[in-house]
């Protein structure tokens, strides 16, 4: 499928009109008058131009039945269905990436069912349809739309609501400001209708959560459930914002520091670790601390404290202002000194050059980690290693899933929230070979210009983001067309860590 095939259905002259304002030339010859009504939609779905259409959007204003819509708002349809449950509702799978964009346009969205009834809905019958849960309410749509698998869109703009029905005075008003949004939403529908086509989805095994994370959050759920509501979260647990909005709705509490946590009530400090000074000062509060430390960056705070014991400095190979850097070095503030990159080793002093061993961030790029190391090799010949590689498997296992996937993606997506380390830098491993990639955080950070002439995505998640959100994302690019998903899986993992005794059930 291409550009030039979907069909844009305005049941009113007007509303056509508005929206081909807004429209490049070749898309708004694909805008079609269908007319008003059931019977006149259920024609303009027979007829030649949209039986035969690859994909079909209605478009046009539409009367609000849920309470907090406002004239002017945008209903992205995910389901329309009619009236009297004649037709089997459609599902518009493609809704979120829609909505994103429109959002992105600086549009008031609203996600959800579409009815469509066969005349105008006033009073009792308006609050027994909002009742149901349904957005809003048009006279078309549920006929118009293909009730195949085809690419189909509803998008309404909200013209009257309950406490503003039709025929009032001050309805032509609401209809001109519902008819003055019609052509804001020309851009975004034209990059859906250039996004279509059958593709290839191609999932990085592993993905998504490590043993690390998987711990951390039990971690935090088993406190919740042994000790009840608050419990308090030094910095985010893991570094994605659903899981933290979760835990939050859970009844967690995230805090900065331990000082913001009252005295003697429970703190969790997160997967990425803390200093020493962190424990001391939670000591100090009585704080009843249950350590979510990852137990290889835990095995990174011995390995700083042994190097440094036998008279080492460490130099430690991060990112400045991350909480595992500021844990890890912590350690032994005084004997540790960061390099972020090759130009940092380049230029970094020790104060005695045959004493100094490195130690890496867990979830940076080994590709990365190689170049600096070559370079303190070069100025310091007695450097030395850990006994086993820092970078974690959980870090290593994506990147060589990523690589993978990202050599045969036109494009890659990177499921990740942006202070999340090991997701940057899956980043730039796409990057690197070349690839476009994008980290989001869930389907509504994707924008429908990626797709356009992409016959394969790649799809990973980092190992702080829920599998669901690849799903979502997945589900949302079926509404773009038909999706191959395929596996591309490089190791399996059965990585485990045991809990720490405060939680641990026996
Ligand atoms: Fe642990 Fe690695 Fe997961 Fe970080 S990414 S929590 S170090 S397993």
């Amino acid at each position: 499928m291409s550009d030039g095939q979907a069909v844009f259905c305005t049941p009113l002259r007007v509303e056509a009109r508005a929206l081909r304002a807004g429209m490049s030339a070749p898309a708004a010859d694909r805008v079609r008058h269908t007319g008003v009504g059931r019977a006149r939609s259920l024609r303009a779905a027979q007829s030649a131009g949209l039986a035969h259409a690859p994909a079909v959007a209605a478009v046009g204003i539409a009367g609000a039945l849920g309470a907090d819509l406002q004239p002017g708002d945008i209903v992205v349809a995910d389901a329309v269905h009619d009236v009297d449950g004649a037709t089997s509702p459609q599902r518009c799978p493609g809704a979120p990436l829609l909505a994103a964009s429109f959002r992105a346009a600086g549009l008031r969205v609203h996600v959800g069912t579409l009815v469509s009834t066969g005349h105008v809905v006033t009073g009792a019958e308006r609050a027994r349809l909002a009742a149901t849960g349904a957005l809003a309410v048009d006279m078309e749509s549920a006929w118009l739309l293909p009730a195949d698998q085809r690419p189909s869109a509803a998008v309404r703009v909200v013209a009257d609501t309950a406490g503003e029905p039709l025929l009032r005075p001050a309805t032509l008003a609401r209809v001109r400001q519902a008819l003055a949004v019609l052509p804001r939403l020309a851009p975004t529908l034209e990059a859906w209708a250039r996004a279509l086509g059958p593709r290839t989805a191609l999932l990085a095994g592993p993905r998504s959560f490590c043993a690390g994370v998987d711990r951390a959050i039990d971690i935090v759920e088993l406190a919740l459930r042994q000790r009840g509501a608050p419990v308090y979260v030094r910095k985010q647990i893991v570094h994605n914002v659903h899981v933290v909005r979760d835990l939050e709705a859970r009844g967690a509490i995230f805090v900065d520091e331990v000082d913001d946590v009252p005295e003697g009530a429970t703190a969790v400090f997160s997967a990425h670790g803390v200093s020493p000074a962190v424990r001391e000062a939670a000591a100090d509060r009585q704080l009843q601390a249950i350590d979510a430390t990852c137990p290889l960056v835990t095995k990174v705070h011995t390995e700083v404290r042994r190097f440094t014991d036998r008279g080492d400095t460490v130099i430690f190979i991060g990112h400045a202002g991350h909480e595992e850097t500021e844990g890890t070095m912590g350690e032994r503030p005084g004997n540790t000194v960061l390099v972020e990159d090759a130009t940092d080793a380049a230029t970094v002093t020790v104060p005695d050059p045959s004493q100094v061993s490195y130690l890496v961030q867990t979830t940076l790029s080994a590709d990365e980690v190689e170049g600096i190391v070559d370079v303190l090799q070069t100025r310091f010949p007695a450097l030395r290693a850990p006994a086993s590689d820092d970078i974690c498997y959980a870090t290593t296992n994506r990147q060589h899933a990523l690589r993978a996937v990202a050599a045969d993606a036109d494009v890659v997506l990177v499921i990740g929230s942006g202070n999340s380390s090991n997701s940057k830098r899956l980043v730039e491993t796409a990057q690197r070979m070349g690839k476009p990639a994008h980290l989001v955080d869930d389907v509504g950070d994707v924008e429908l210009d990626w797709f356009t002439g992409v016959d394969t995505v790649g799809i990973t998640a980092g190992a702080s983001a829920p599998t669901t959100l690849v799903d979502e994302i997945v589900g949302s690019l079926r509404g773009l067309g038909p999706v191959d998903v395929q596996e591309r899986s490089v190791t399996t993992e059965s990585v485990h860590f045991t809990l720490p005794k405060e939680v641990r059930q026996t």
